[in-house]
């Protein structure tokens, strides 16, 4: 946990000074990416700032409905604009995000800004590539570092529903609906006064959770039967997904999302990996119980990161030889699936 005073005092200094603000997410937005930057966008809005938003690529259809959603500036599609955007913001706020990899094509033109920069997440380890770092691994979300600081910086924030409504986005889809993840009771009462503050939990969990075509839920069936292998000796299991499986049952973005962690609720499974063929590369997600480090694991041979017992990496491989080698390094930690790590 941080003092998080110390770093309100900082961020309202940054907020002043500044006329134009760019707030950035992480590639792939997840719900906690866009839920904190859009909140932070509505409240930075009501404080009267010229305010704009970017994301690396797309948003995937189930956070489309949010407000402001539309207004977040796509850098693989509208790279014009938003290289515009970079060199006219005198400050950049990065949200969810602490490896400046996970910026895509956008790393360079950002980086290359004059502009101040400011990192507001709760991933470990964070990297140096701004002026102010505001890093807590023990949030649950980044919504909820963002929540915590603007309460702190306006004790009278007044909670519009549309910030409420961001907040409690992220809060829900960074912990699987207070299933995983860092939650605490400090948690619980933000959603309380989320809650009060009017918002629809219902139609927002319809929105976030009951939104999957037909055929989405038909490729979990398919992962799940024929592409899921389980080792009972790692205490481990995987699901890979081949380009064809992903065409056969008209795959589009964020259709797997979740697969990953099917695989834990096996008893007796504590990491669960899940390969995604890619043109060029393979695509992995890890999810672990207990203190075993995904992470480290991901960083270690998967060029990846996130959190303790979620993370994900790349492969510049086949498949094949992917799945190989994830078979190897599983071999060569084998110890750490003997004793308490897992
Ligand atoms: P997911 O498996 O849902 O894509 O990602 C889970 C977590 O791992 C996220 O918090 C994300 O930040 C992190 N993560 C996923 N892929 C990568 C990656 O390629 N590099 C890094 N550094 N982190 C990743
Ligand atoms: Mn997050």
């Amino acid at each position: 946990m941080i003092d998080l005073s110390k770093y309100t005092k900082e961020l309202s200094k940054q907020f002043s000074l500044s006329e134009n603000i760019l707030l950035i997410c992480h590639i792939n937005p997840d719900g906690d990416a866009i839920g904190s930057q859009l909140a932070l966008y509505h409240y930075l809005k009501a404080m009267g700032k010229d305010v704009n938003m970017m994301a690396p690529n797309y948003l995937q259809e189930f956070l489309k409905w949010m407000e402001g959603a539309g207004l977040i500036n796509i850098f693989i599609k509208e790279g014009r604009k938003c290289r515009i955007l970079i060199e006219k913001a005198d400050l950049i706020v990065f949200l969810d995000f602490n490896q400046s990899n996970r910026l895509g094509e956008a790393e360079v033109p950002v980086l290359a800004s004059h502009a101040r920069k400011v990192i507001i997440d709760h991933h470990l380890d964070p990297k140096n590539f701004a002026d102010l770092i505001i890093s807590d691994p023990s949030k649950c979300s980044t919504a909820e570092l963002v929540h915590e600081l603007l309460s702190d910086l306006n004790p009278d924030l007044a909670i519009t529903k549309h910030y409420a409504e961001a907040i409690y986005v992220g809060i829900i889809t960074d912990t699987g609906n207070f299933e995983h993840g860092a939650y605490s009771s400090r948690t619980f009462r933000i959603v309380a006064e989320l809650l009060d503050s009017g918002i629809d939990k219902g139609s927002i969990l319809n929105l976030i959770y009951n939104n999957f075509s037909a055929d989405r839920i038909r490729l979990q069936g398919y992962a799940l039967n024929k592409r899921m292998v389980v080792l009972p000796e790692y205490r481990t299991a995987y699901i890979f997904l081949t380009k064809n499986d992903l065409a056969e049952y008209n795959h589009v973005k964020g259709d797997t999302e979740g697969f990953v962690n099917m695989p834990l609720s096996i008893k007796g499974i504590n990491f669960a990996a899940l390969f995604i063929e890619k043109d060029g590369f393979i695509k992995i997600s890890f999810r672990s119980k207990g203190q075993f480090p995904s992470n480290l694991f991901a960083s270690k041979y998967f060029s990846g990161g996130g959190h303790l017992n979620a993370s994900g990496g790349e492969y510049y491989d086949t498949l094949d030889n992917t799945i190989d080698f994830f078979l190897k390094v599983l071999k060569e930690n084998a110890w750490r699936f003997e004793d308490k790590m897992l």
